[in-house]
């Protein structure tokens, strides 16, 4: 069985209602500590009640949550240090727009015993050019930023980050990337909900996909679905024909053809079904 210590998040039997409606029903998962956890599903799927319960925002129904070793449901006395402890990056956030990013990220940095250094944030999260700027006047990318910065001013060993990138654009959230593995590097481990699948294969060491509050299925992003073992296609013209080809040894197969037709193999394509591809079969048009 599992070790309550080595695991920073631990769910058994989750269950919230709404009414008469299940919005999460029957959740079991594991978070290891350091790892990069992604949690993927359509619109209402019950990410964000998930993601709420373990943040010890909303009540549950039933079934065991650990996170850090404490169930967030009942912290009593211990709010505070488990607080402190705990990196939160919310879908959307109010703002507090007549002071500059940097007034903001040194006074969040107040409240936490282990603040990382204010401008060092700044930096990692590439504000440095906004640095002076009042928040009311930021992108709603650099805004997006600075949640990232209030996130992780505090060295969280927890991390939660609800649509991190959304509204980045694709520069920015590269670099978001980076400064996710750099966190990832220093033992992070990082709760994220995602409606890109580039992003979830590029950071995530697992995912889970969930459907009506149901898990699907828990794998690393190269074998969810059975992805690593579905067929390749391969296309390619030959005799003026296209062909094609579905295949599990796609690179012998390509050898055969290319000994068959002399060397080059015109509009050769090897097609491998993407993230994107598998996710979509599993949700079923749920999206
Ligand atoms: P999205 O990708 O759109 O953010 P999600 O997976 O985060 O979706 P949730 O926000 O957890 O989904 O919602 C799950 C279900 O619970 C939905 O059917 C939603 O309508 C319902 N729900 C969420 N919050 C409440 C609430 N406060 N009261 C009633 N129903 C709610």
């Amino acid at each position: 069985m599992s070790n309550s210590n080595s695991q920073a998040i631990s769910i058994k039997g989750l269950t919230k209602k709404y009414g008469d409606e299940y919005a999460v029903a029957g959740i079991d998962l594991d978070v290891a500590q350091g790892e990069i956890f992604a949690i993927l599903g359509p619109n209402g799927a019950g990410k964000t009640t998930t993601v709420e319960i373990l943040e010890g925002y909303r009540s549950r129904d039933g079934g065991d949550v650990q996170v850090l070793g404490e169930d967030p449901g009942n912290l009593g006395d211990k709010t505070y240090s488990w607080r402190e402890r705990i990196g939160i990056v919310l879908q959307s956030t109010s703002d507090s727009g007549d002071l500059s990013v940097r007034e903001t990220v040194h006074h969040f940095a107040k409240y936490y015993s282990k603040a990382k250094d204010p401008d060092g944030v700044i930096a990692l999260t590439g504000l440095q050019e906004k640095s002076n700027a009042k928040i009311h006047t930021l992108s709603g990318g650099q805004r997006r930023r600075l949640d990232v910065a209030l996130g992780i001013i505090g060295s969280p060993e927890l991390l939660f980050l609800d649509e991190p990138t959304t509204g980045f654009d694709p520069e920015a959230r590269r670099a978001f990337w980076e400064l996710i593995r750099t966190l990832r590097s220093e033992g992070t481990t990082i709760l994220l909900t995602t409606h890109y699948l580039d992003e979830a294969e590029a950071l995530a060491d697992r995912v889970a996909v969930i459907v009506d509050g149901k898990i699907i299925e828990i794998a690393p992003p190269e074998t969810l679905g059975g992805r690593h073992q579905a067929q390749a296609r391969i296309t390619w013209v030959e005799g003026g024909k296209a062909h094609e080809r579905l295949t599990m040894t796609p690179t012998t197969d390509v050898a055969t053809i290319s000994a068959r037709m002399g060397g080059e193999v015109p509009e050769l394509q090897v097609i491998r079904p993407s993230l994107e591809d598998i996710y979509l079969q599993m949700i079923g048009g749920k999206e």
